[in-house]
């Protein structure tokens, strides 16, 4: 069985009585102090029985091989369960991004084909709301519900045959047409990727990982919770990301290693107790998922800590570069080099793979290894169209240089990152022009102090039409996520086109992308 379903049992049997999963509540994190210290604690012996148990309990409901089992909630030890239980049915485990508005979270039911959910309490008036074309069958509220099942499920060991390059998640990502594509990832690809971070990183069998980056995206569940589960090491998964309550977390479970993207890591150091909080257990501060800025860089050095950064992608399971604490000041700047069991190409924008930029030249970056995606669930004229000769085309534009490290210069797609979540203005755009007084309209990224980035709309009224802009912003709430409405709205009389009528957003970015 290569599936990541016989993980906990592989565990068990080496590490039984180790703690594989802590867990913290929201309430838990700002209540008393025993609560903190302790959390809920599963040993690896702990994780195997409630997985085989709950693989049972969706196999009695009907859950066979190869269906979809979707999952929407925050960090909680019910996410891994559900994600190891698919695994071990060679079932196919959907993450779903909690912070997406009801029609988007439906559209990724339907297109996934979800047979079962698994969701948490504070979503059920959402899961209440789907739509009739929707075909679970099987819901699962966590709470007393999950609880009963496992309780009444058998905890016989399951042998289903699960093989490196079965299906093991499908993960939404947006995509610069239309809506959102599943990037299908084997069972094989997120193993490769845990071996790359534990070859790159020395990982050990005493880390202590903090989870409070969202499991639903790649780098929460990748980069750091299944190569410290694979080692045997312990994750402390908190319900939200709270910078407050980060600094008492690291001090109170010792925590060795952290994930984040540079937003997490900026409010952290803001927060009243950072000069003088205890930070002496931390070894690994992984940070990654957009650039990240000096002076945040500058900022952990002084409290003697050092990140290590990465570059990757949904699609390539994710992790692709990869810039050692050793070289984090004379490569500042860059993403670093490949990962162990990764390949990565710049090449001359628009040519083949084998077209490689010379050094210092600027290209696109071009992935292929183990860690790589099969295909877009579904869309195979998609997949197509992102592969070349066997290379993954990232859209992003870099430079190498005469050492090989690989500094990410701009993204050749047209996507802005807005505290570690990627926004495609296309969807926004298609929204807008839902609005009866919107002719035209163009979402650019502005620069932002919290979030890195942020949408901002330019729209050309209809003929006539006097547009309000706080409205327009008020007709996207309940159809986008709260992420992906702009923070601002600009009023134009046209948009700058090519002679062919192509919208030049160059132009746009140039003449409302700075403060107005
Ligand atoms: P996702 O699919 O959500 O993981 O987003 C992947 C995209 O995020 C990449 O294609 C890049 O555009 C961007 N990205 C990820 N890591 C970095 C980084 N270290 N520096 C710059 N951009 C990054
Ligand atoms: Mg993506």
């Amino acid at each position: 069985n290569e599936g990541l379903g016989s993980w906990p049992a592989r565990r068990a049997r080496k590490t039984p009585h180790r703690t594989a999963l802590i867990h913290h509540d929201t309430t838990s994190i700002h209540q008393d102090t025993a609560l903190i210290e302790h959390g809920t604690a599963l040993t690896y012996e702990g994780l195997y029985e409630r997985t085989t148990r709950l693989a049972h309990a969706l196999r009695a409901r009907g859950v066979r091989r190869g269906d979809r089992i979707a999952y929407l909630g925050p960090n909680h030890p019910s996410y891994l369960e559900t994600l190891f239980a698919a695994g071990t049915l060679g079932a196919v485990f959907v993450p779903l991004n909690t912070r997406l508005a009801g029609p988007e979270i439906a559209y990724q039911l339907i297109d996934s084909g979800a047979k079962a959910l698994v969701y948490g309490a504070a979503f059920e008036g959402l899961v209440a709301g789907l739509p009739g074309n929707c075909d679970v069958r099987t819901y699962v509220e966590v709470g007393a519900e999950y609880d009963q099942l496992l309780a009444s499920a058998s905890g016989e060991a399951i042998d289903e045959p699960v093989m490196a390059d079965d299906t093991c998640v499908i993960m939404y990502t947006s995509g610069t047409t239309g809506r959102p594509k599943g990037a299908m990832l084997t069972h094989g690809n997120l193993t490769w990727n845990a071996v790359n971070v534990l070859v790159d990183q020395d990982l050990i069998a005493d880390e202590r990982a903090l989870v409070s980056a969202p499991l639903f995206h790649t780098a929460g569940l990748n980069m750091l919770t299944l190569p410290v589960l694979l080692k045997g090491g312990t994750c402390v998964l908190v319900e939200a990301f709270d910078p407050a309550a980060t600094l008492d977390l690291v001090e109170r479970h010792r925590i060795t290693f952290m994930f984040g993207v540079p937003t997490m890591f900026e409010q952290v150091a803001r927060q009243p107790r950072w000069a003088e909080a205890d930070l002496s257990s931390l070894r690994m501060l992984s940070c990654g998922g957009s650039p990240v800025p000096t002076p945040l860089i500058a900022a952990y050095q002084e409290r003697g800590l050092t990140f290590l950064q990465g570059y990757g992608m949904t699609e390539a399971s994710p992790g692709v570069l990869f810039l050692d604490a050793e070289h984090a000041v004379t490569k500042a700047g860059s993403a670093g080099v490949p990962h162990f069991f990764s390949d990565v190409r710049v090449v001359r924008p628009g040519l083949a793979p084998n077209e490689v930029a010379g050094v210092g030249e600027t290209g696109e970056i071009v992935v292929r290894g183990p860690h790589v995606m099969p295909g877009y669930w579904g869309l195979p004229d998609e997949t197509a169209a992102v592969f070349s000769d066997g290379w993954f085309r990232s859209g992003d534009a870099a430079r190498i240089d005469e050492d090989g490290y690989v500094t990410v210069v701009d993204r050749i797609k047209d996507m802005i990152i807005s505290g570690g979540e990627n926004v495609y203005p296309a969807e926004i755009e298609d929204r807008l022009l839902t609005h009866p007084g919107i002719a035209e309209c163009a979402v650019i990224g502005v620069p932002d102090e919290n979030w890195g980035e942020v949408p901002r709309a330019v729209v050309v009224p209809r003929e006539g039409v006097q547009l309000d802009p706080d409205e327009v912003l008020a007709s996207l709430t309940g159809h986008l996520a709260k992420y992906k409405i702009p923070k601002s709205v600009v009023l134009a009389d046209e948009l700058p086109r090519t002679a062919s009528g192509k919208l030049l957003k160059s132009q746009v970015r140039k003449h409302y992308g700075t403060d107005s």
